[in-house]
């Protein structure tokens, strides 16, 4: 009797440290010590990636290294209207300000009012600022993080808000937003070649060009939305390392907005191996960012999609792995999962809204004006 209760005071005392050792893990020690806000953010939108591709990511593929983050919310992605599903220009606005905002416009209000982004709140408190996307540079979720515009679809007025706007580095495709109708694109002028021969807007060929200093960066590596993942040069890790090294010695800290597409193109396809590989390269830049955050723990690392796509779901099949499957060809209004670490991320917990995320990040950068 004595010794079977000392055996389980034992077992117990045993139990307590694992938990105490466990929760250590659980909370990081980048947390202690450090200011309550952070110095620069990296925000990273990886479209459409939901619940089903997290979950894919983890069945399916090696070391997701989500499980890292200090801090997980669920957060509702709606429109103005709660009982309406949204899209990229609605979600990703409503992420940059804090605002609900209709389908398909560019971070302005409902009445038409524009509304301030994280960016140009970032740029007045003297940071400098970035996009790095897998998609157009100018095409909705880069777009509603730097400026406003009543439609997503008029890119080549959109792009030239942007430049206009100071963005110090745009990284990404969609030359053809840049191009006269002349050369193949869909601009009314010759934007690219404007920019290239005045002295503002340093164009790029590849990364490896010379950079020529206090010039902002613009560099269109495709036409359109960039090539698969396999084909694409550069790829968006490439990118995110060449922004980062340009952003990070400003001493008033940055704002790098980043965002991989091909996790909401192919779901859209309902194409299982090419959406996982797209997923994998969301996989390898958030390791790379993990990483970065860790050595340089003064940056808040958010990773938010704007919406889930598609419903991808791992469907039961007894005694045999589970089959892929997908609900739909169009976005979900379900739950998405946002993940932050760094200074400030204790205020993504719970169920959120993505205002609540723009609400969270513009209170930070506020602070630093
Ligand atoms: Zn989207």
């Amino acid at each position: 009797m004595f010794k079977s209760f000392g055996s389980r005071v034992l077992a117990l005392t045993a139990v307590g440290i694992v938990v105490i050792l466990f929760s250590r893990d659980l909370f990081p020690a980048a947390e202690e010590g450090l200011p309550d806000r952070p110095v620069s953010i990296i925000f990273f939108l990886p479209d459409g990636m939901g619940i089903g591709q997290h979950s894919m990511a983890y069945y399916l593929t090696d070391d997701y290294p989500f499980a890292r983050f200090g801090q997980v919310a669920l957060m509702t992605t709606h429109p103005h209207r709660r009982d309406r599903v949204t899209e990229s220009a609605s979600g990703a606005g409503s992420l940059a300000t804090g605002e609900k905002i209709r389908r398909r416009v560019i971070s302005m209000s409902p009445e038409g009012k524009p509304l301030e982004t994280v960016m140009e709140v970032a740029r007045a408190a003297g940071m400098a600022t970035g996009v790095v996307t897998t998609a157009n540079v100018s095409d909705a979720s880069p777009a509603a993080f730097s400026v406003q515009h009543p439609s997503r679809y008029e890119q080549t007025a959109i792009a030239r808000k942007m430049i206009r706007s100071g963005l110090n580095v745009m990284l990404g495709g969609g030359r053809k937003v840049f191009l006269s109708k002349r050369d193949g694109g869909e601009n009314d002028s010759d934007y690219l070649g404007q920019l290239e021969r005045g002295d503002a807007v340093q164009v790029l060929a590849s990364l490896q060009d010379p950079l020529q200093p206090s010039r902002q960066i613009l560099g269109l590596f495709d036409m359109g939305e960039m090539e698969d993942v396999a084909r694409r040069n550069p790829t968006l890790l490439e990118m995110t390392q060449f922004a980062l090294d340009r952003l990070e010695d400003d001493p008033d800290g940055f704002f790098l907005f980043i965002e991989e597409e091909l996790t909401d193109s192919h779901s859209h396809n309902n194409l299982d191996a090419a959406t996982l590989e797209a997923v994998q390269a969301v996989n390898r830049v958030t390791r790379y960012l993990l990483d970065y955050q860790a050595a340089h723990p003064e940056v808040l690392l958010v990773v938010a999609p704007d919406h889930e796509t598609g419903g991808w779901f791992l469907e039961e099949k007894r005694d045999n792995p589970g089959r892929p499957k997908w609900a739909t060809g169009s976005h979900t209004g379900n739950m998405v999962p946002v993940f932050a670490i760094g200074p400030g991320s204790g205020l993504f917990k719970g169920i959120i809204d993505n205002t609540d995320v723009g609400k969270i990040m513009l209170k930070y950068l506020r602070q630093k004006k």
